[in-house]
């Protein structure tokens, strides 16, 4: 079955499971978006470093249903040169835009982009200019953040702080407890939960699913990472998602078919904000 994912790294899916499975998979998708709707697109591959945009277009080509967002993960060598770095994702989105018919056909957002203090590739100094180089981007040119915090509540925080009203900020897959949950909605988030929820030892991602208030919830891949269980440590797809729905569905007592709707909606409004006049 095929289901909105607001996050996968196509060519990681493609480099794990094969160009073939890539194929096929957008065939489907294809084939399941045939019914139009305001949400397009279904599917948002995520941008990981400066320039890798032109290698996951030739791969995934311009599709009705997916998304492409710009951005650079707080890793090396971004980080050895944030003024650099950003420049170059400026010059990225400047060509990628050269290319769209209207804008959103390609680029639909800025990130993954955020604060990683388990890998901790750099000082957190040079991680939040590099984070905040990025939001400042996305306000710019009025496009969502798609945000990346790992081990880092606090200063991922403080640094969106003030933010959320102005422009739609999403936290990916989505890693504390429902105390941080709360605090990110508070500021105005969204909240994606990825294939992790299904994991034995996630009862605190269980719980902070149950408070996220409808329109705020979105549900993500993060593939060929994650894999839901029973499939745990092997690489995913997006066609993997559908047992993510299926849990959350069922930890909120809504239909499959109710969460997707739903979702749908939210992925749309997120995504294309000016289209239902937010
Ligand atoms: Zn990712």
């Amino acid at each position: 079955m095929i289901l909105p994912d607001s996050h996968a790294h196509l060519p990681g899916v493609a480099e794990d499971l094969g160009g073939a499975a890539l194929e096929g998979l957008l065939a489907d998708y294809a084939a399941a978006w045939a019914v139009p709707g305001f949400c397009r697109p279904w599917l948002v591959d995520i941008g990981t470093q400066a320039g890798d945009f032109p290698a996951r277009l030739a791969l995934s080509g311009p599709r009705p249903f997916l998304g492409y967002s710009l951005g650079i993960w707080p890793g090396l060598p971004a980080l050895e040169d944030v003024p650099g770095s950003l420049a170059a994702l400026e010059a990225d989105l400047a060509s990628a835009r050269a290319r769209e018919a209207y804008p959103g056909e390609l680029v639909v957002a800025i990130g993954e982009c955020g604060l990683d203090y388990h890998h901790m590739d750099g000082s957190p100094a040079s991680q939040a200019a590099l984070f905040e180089g990025q939001l400042d981007l996305a306000a710019r040119e009025g496009l969502p953040t798609i945000i990346h915090t790992r081990d880092a509540f606090e200063a991922t925080l403080g640094l969106i702080k003030g933010r959320g009203g102005r422009q739609a900020l999403l936290i990916h897959c989505f890693g504390y407890g429902p105390k941080e949950a709360e605090a990110f909605l508070a500021e105005g988030c969204l909240v994606s939960f990825a294939g992790n929820l299904s994991y034995k030892k996630a009862e605190a991602l269980r719980a902070a699913l149950a408070l996220v208030p409808r329109g705020r919830l979105l549900l993500e891949t993060d593939s060929p990472y994650m894999n839901p269980e029973p499939r745990r440590g092997r690489p995913c797809s997006p066609r993997d998602i559908e047992r993510t729905y299926a849990l959350a569905a069922s930890l909120l007592g809504l239909s499959p078919e109710a969460l997707e709707a739903e979702l749908s909606q939210t992925l749309g409004a997120f995504l294309f904000p000016q289209r239902l006049g937010q």
